[in-house]
This record gives C-alpha cells, structure tokens and sequence, in this order.
C-alpha cells in the first residue's frame, strides 16, 4: 500500500510546519524517490491545508474507558490502546501506580504479552510508585509507599522483559541517591511525589534524574528564596519536565511561564489521565482509592485531584486553544519530546522517512479529521 498525504501543513521536528507531500510505504514513511521505486496499490489523499502532524506519546497516563494500567490485565491494555489511536495517541507508556509489588509484577506480565500481540501501541510502561514520600504521596495510596528498591525495579523489569521505561523517585527518601545513580543507567528516572528541596532535587539531577515528573503536581512550589524541585529542573539544561495540560491542574499562565522558562525543546504534555477517561461522570476508582468524576475534574473523596479525565489530544487543543502554546510548540511537546523521553525518538514521535507513519490531520479548529496507525487509516 502507498498513500500520498498532499497540500497539507506538515509538523517539522523543530516546530514549524511546511507545505509539502507526505509520502507512505507499507507500514513507514518514506522519502519520494523511494515512494515512486515501492510497489502496491496508491491512495492520494488531498489533506485540503489541515495540519499533518506526528502520532502523539503519552509517556504518562493511568487508564480511560472504564480500564487502569493496574488492572493488569491485557484486556485492559487492549481497550486503553483501542482508544487512545482513535485520539491520535499512537504510542503509549501507561503508568503505574504506588501498588503492592504481587500487582506490579501481574501488570507487568500483561504488558508484555500485549506489546507481543498488540502491534506498535504500547511502548512499555511508566512506575510512579512506589519509590515516594509519603508527604507528596496527592493521589497515590500512602499504604503501598516503599523506599526505593533496586531488586524489585529488577525484578520487575525482568517480568516486563524490560517494558519500564522511567521510574519516579522522592530524592529526599532512603536510599533514592544511589538508587538513582544505578537506575538511570537502563531507565529514565523521573522526580516527583517529593518534598526535597532545591539542594537535593540537583543533586539528584546530578546524579542521573532526568525528568520531572507531572512538574508543579506532588512537589514543593517556586517561591522567589525557595525554588525547590522546580527551580533545580530549570536550571539543570538536559532536565525534561512534564505538564498536564487538562486545564484542571496547572492555571494557563504557569503552561506558558513554563514554557518560556525551559523552552519547548524541555516540556513533556501529558494526560495523566485515569480510568474514567472517554467515560460519563460517577464514581471511580484509582490506586484502590474511590475517585468522583465530574464534567472535567475528578477528586478524591478529600477533594484531591486524582489524574485526568481527558486525553493527550485534548490536552494538545487546550494548550493552544485555550493558553496560547503555539501549536508547533505544543506538538513538539506531545509526539517529539515524550518520544525522545521514553527512547522511541528513531522510530516514532516525527513525519521524516525511516520512522513508522503514524500521522494525524488536524483541521483549523484542530479537530481531528484523519489517523493513520503505521500506514494504515484507523480514522477519516
Ligand atoms: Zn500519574
């Protein structure tokens, strides 16, 4: 199969469009002359000026449609990447929860059997928990908290056959700095869920963290004689951060104060949506806590935000549309940064010939019109 995407605005890594045609082959992307040489059957799509832009990562979300990562089952697994590519968010790494190591170790398990069965979706998974502190544990259940434990990451990468692709450590607990030192060798360690304070959250960085996670959520704030967690991320130039762009949980002059603070080389959106996600407003559960949705919020019963009940497309529309992101900057935010965060960047996360042809058009409302998941059209 060939597919020409023509007269469309097509999303370059450095986060600008250009009008130009997009060449498919099978299942890739492919330059022209390599496009005329394939054979099959050709499709010519008139993309009519919409944005062409990348299948977007999600590197943080718990569950939607009713299904949490935790679950730990490949039913579970199947309904989330089901959904997901029908948003455009064609690779995922869905994230743990602070659970006992019995479930970390089934969903870990069921992960691995679906990424075998299941195509390209799923990319491995995300442990947020239980390496925190039981001071900035928001959502997490403080029950299951532990100290950061090298054997059991281990043990869980071996069940996984080494899905994890990041791990969240509180740098402040037992054992975290040497944990991170050995952890970030394989994985992407993350910080968050902490109470640490500027000093520590560099020294970590130092010592091999990478990323924030959920930046803002489950740490201390940036005052002007205490810049903590956040102040450290900024100032540690490799440092990504993560901002979950639901419109609930971050006000939109921080999203673009950040934005501009670390550039949109360095941001990560995310969803970090639960399992309510695509699902009407009720009770819900997340981390063996009850959860209630309403309209765009959902709460523990102590008020508590407790994830997102939106999708990292969505998550897109609002960074634009309703906090003044550029779309490039937000595109590159949700398909080229997360790839590179999670370590898929040289198959995934951008439209250059090589990588698989995940695709998405968007029209001027940004509404999605069409998704293609490695070469095939799953919508429009
Ligand atoms: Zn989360």
């Amino acid at each position: 199969m060939k597919i020409q995407i023509r007269n469309g605005r097509v999303f370059e890594e450095q986060g600008c469009f250009t009008e130009k045609t997009l060449y498919i082959l099978d299942e890739k992307l492919v330059t022209e002359a390599e496009y005329f040489k394939g054979e099959g059957r050709e499709e010519i799509v008139d993309a009519n000026g919409s944005y062409v832009i990348p299948g977007l990562t999600d590197v943080h979300f718990h569950g939607c449609m009713g299904y949490d990562c935790c679950d730990g089952t490949r039913e579970a697994f199947e309904a989330m990447i089901d959904y997901e590519v029908h948003q455009g968010v064609t690779t995922i790494t869905p994230a743990t929860m602070t659970m006992p190591e019995e479930v970390l170790l089934q969903v870990a398990r069921a992960a691995r059997e679906t990424a075998a069965s299941k195509g390209r979706v799923l990319q491995g998974l995300y442990m947020e928990g239980p390496f925190i502190s039981m001071a900035k544990k928001g959502a997490q259940n403080g029950a299951y908290v532990h100290k950061p434990d090298l054997e059991m990451l281990k043990r869980l990468q071996e069940a996984s056959g080494n899905m994890f692709r990041a791990v969240v450590v509180a740098p402040e607990t037992e054992g975290a700095m040497e944990f991170i030192k050995e952890a970030s060798r394989s994985v992407t360690v993350s910080l968050a869920h902490t109470a640490a304070d500027y000093e520590t959250a560099r020294q970590a960085l130092e010592n091999g963290a990478s990323q924030m996670t959920h930046l803002y959520n489950g740490m201390n704030g940036f005052t002007h004689r205490a810049p903590g967690p956040i102040g450290a991320a900024a100032d540690h130039e490799s440092c990504r951060a993560e901002l979950i762009c639901d419109g609930q949980h971050i006000h939109p002059a921080v999203v673009r104060t950040t934005f501009r603070m670390f550039g949109d080389d360095r941001m990560i959106l995310i969803s970090d949506s639960m399992r309510a996600a695509g699902m009407p407003d009720g009770d819900y559960e997340l981390g063996g806590q009850k959860v209630i949705v309403k309209g765009t919020q959902a709460v523990l019963e102590d008020g508590t935000l407790a994830g997102s009940v939106t999708n990292l497309m969505d998550c897109v529309r609002t960074a634009v549309k309703k906090m003044g992101i550029p779309l490039g900057s937000a595109v590159k935010a949700a398909a080229v940064n997360s790839a590179k965060a999670v370590h898929i960047f040289d198959e995934f996360g951008s439209l250059v010939p090589g990588k698989y042809a995940n695709v998405v058009l968007l029209n001027e409302n940004l509404d999605t019109e069409q998704v293609y998941l490695c070469g095939q059209r799953i919508v429009g």
